[in-house]
């Protein structure tokens, strides 16, 4: 028998990570710190890594930070016991306690953390004019695609498509919504109208130049990396991953956004196709909301999408922002575990999979434990450092054989991030998810200016809405935390003339 070559021999590790995504890289750096005298192995499939930097604790549960993407060697500078390994993992032997990468060498651990992220789940895998953003890749591809593009169709409603909706200028806008109002997975359909103006506004600022501004690589070696390594799977962009890019079309105008609401995708054609079928498709529609007058479109497209509503348009291409799936693959086969209703790994409240020393975190996990009342898991870019931070701290507490109490992050939903170029706070059941009828809502509204909703339920509050500069954040955020029973305050709750805080104070 052949002797078995030594670069293929199994190296052994105590704690080993797979993923250089947020969560991945979180989980490596907290390990590192507790275990200085181990290695810890960080598996990732993308040549760069994602790095949390100007971490800003905004108050005890919202959090701000930045993005990098950067190369592995910075981030092994900064913790010398780090060593990262660029190969996907193509076979997970949990019985083994074993990974194999896809270059053929195996790592034997003792803990393992899976942050293999999500893919986008896109309306259709086959199409070349359908188009995903994940990844610093997808995004340099949709980039070139826009440049030479007169008009493209967004399908889906989340926090992407949002962005896109708003950012793109240069190029005629189809947006199609399964719902009835605009960023349905963030806020209801009053907030919605209030930042409906300003798909059609004139922005503040001129469209900045096409530059790379989160990246502390230079483009050049990104895209350099990403041609060396064509097709895997890189880390998930986050905050401001529009910033770095020139979202402008080929047409000399602003925003022209047509929404499509309570319609889905129900047919692709490419043109030859779309030609045979005789089927009419629209112009663009000129007074929005109303399109009754919608005319026929006489210009030959790439490619036509026939919505539910029977409607056709053609366009250059279609962005498919219709959410993610936890990828999982590469871990499945011949481990048995158990996924949740969405795909995931599930983990229990100690970040724990459903076998044994296998730990998940980020996207591609699924929590199952009881969460807080006004706690939900999102795959979002906080939750994931989180997550990660989390993780390593029960994988610490196993190793230790010491008890691990919850995070306090998992006690209240937090997030703040920027839609439309309005500051965006989500807390709690913000959008009264779960609650079904059993609660009630309270406003305030300044067009143009701020839009501030609670959710309450027997006089406490749950969850809220803020956009614009409210200020009212850490106010909410310690009202919903100690659930104070607010109902003798009434409708004072939102009067601006009100100072809120010192009324809690
Ligand atoms: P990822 O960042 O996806 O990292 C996964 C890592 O695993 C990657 O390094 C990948 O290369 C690696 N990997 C995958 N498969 C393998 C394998 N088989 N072997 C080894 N390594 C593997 N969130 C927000 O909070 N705010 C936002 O504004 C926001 N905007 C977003 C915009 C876009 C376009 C996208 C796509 C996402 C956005 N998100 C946002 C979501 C956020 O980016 C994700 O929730 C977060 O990045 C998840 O981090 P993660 O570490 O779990 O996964």
């Amino acid at each position: 028998m052949a002797a078995q070559s030594p670069q293929l021999a199994a190296r052994r590790s105590r704690f080993v990570v797979v993923g250089g995504g947020i969560a991945g890289v979180t989980c490596a750096e907290r390990l590192a710190t507790e275990f200085p005298s181990d290695d810890i192995l960080l598996v990732t499939a993308s040549p760069l890594i994602k790095a949390v930097t100007n971490f800003k604790q905004v108050s005890r549960t919202l959090e701000e930070f930045d993005v990098e993407e950067q190369a592995s060697s910075i981030l092994e500078k900064r913790y010398p016991n780090i060593k990262v390994i660029q190969s996907g993992v193509k076979q997970l032997k949990s019985e083994e306690h074993k990974i194999i990468t896809e270059a053929g060498q195996e790592y034997i651990y003792e803990k393992l953390c899976l942050c293999a992220g999500a893919r986008p789940k896109l309306i259709t895998e086959r199409n070349p004019f359908v188009l995903g953003i994940r990844d610093t890749d997808s995004a340099g591809e949709f980039q070139k695609h826009l440049a030479r593009a007169k008009r493209i169709t967004i399908v889906g409603n989340g926090g992407i498509a949002l962005e896109l909706a708003y950012e793109i200028e240069g190029c005629e806008v189809i947006w199609a919504i399964k719902d009835k109002a605009i960023g349905n997975t963030f806020f209801d359909a009053g907030a919605a109208e209030f930042l409906i103006p300003k798909l059609s506004a004139v922005k503040p600022e001129p469209p900045i130049a096409c530059k790379r501004t989160k990246y502390t690589t230079a483009g050049s070696e990104i895209e350099q990396s990403a041609a060396a390594n064509p097709g895997e799977i890189g880390s998930a962009l986050g905050p401001d991953w529009h910033e770095g890019l020139c979202l402008k079309g080929a047409k000399e105008l602003s925003h022209k956004v047509h929404i499509e609401s309570l319609c889905e995708v129900k047919k692709i054609y490419l043109r030859e196709e779309f030609q045979q079928s005789e089927k009419v498709s629209l112009a663009f529609p000129i007074d929005q909301p109303d399109e009754k007058n919608a005319e026929m479109d006489e210009e030959r497209w790439p490619v036509y999408v026939e919505l539910t509503s029977g409607k056709i348009y053609g366009c250059d291409f279609i962005v498919s922002a219709t959410g993610v799936v936890p990828n999982v693959q590469p871990f499945l086969d011949g481990n048995n575990f158990v996924l949740g209703g969405d795909g995931g790994l599930t983990v229990d409240k100690y970040m724990h999979t459903s076998l044994p020393d296998i730990y998940a975190a980020g996207d591609i996990c699924t929590t199952s434990w009881e969460p807080s009342p006004v706690w939900q898991q999102m795959r979002l870019w906080t939750q994931a450092r989180q997550m990660g931070w989390y993780a390593a701290k029960c994988m610490a507490a196993d190793t230790l054989g010491e008890p691990t109490d919850m995070d306090f992050c998992f006690e209240l939903f937090a997030h703040v991030t920027k839609f439309f170029n309005y500051k965006v706070v989500l807390l709690g059941k913000y959008n009264a998810q779960g609650l079904g009828s059993d609660h009630e809502l309270m406003l305030r509204c300044t067009k143009g200016q701020e839009y501030v909703k609670v959710v309450m339920q027997n006089g406490r509050m749950l969850g809220a809405v803020l956009i614009g500069e409210t200020d009212l954040e850490e106010t909410f955020e310690n009202l919903i935390l100690n659930q104070m029973d607010l109902s003798r305050y009434g409708e004072d709750l939102l009067d601006p003339r009100i100072d809120i805080e010192d009324y809690f104070d």
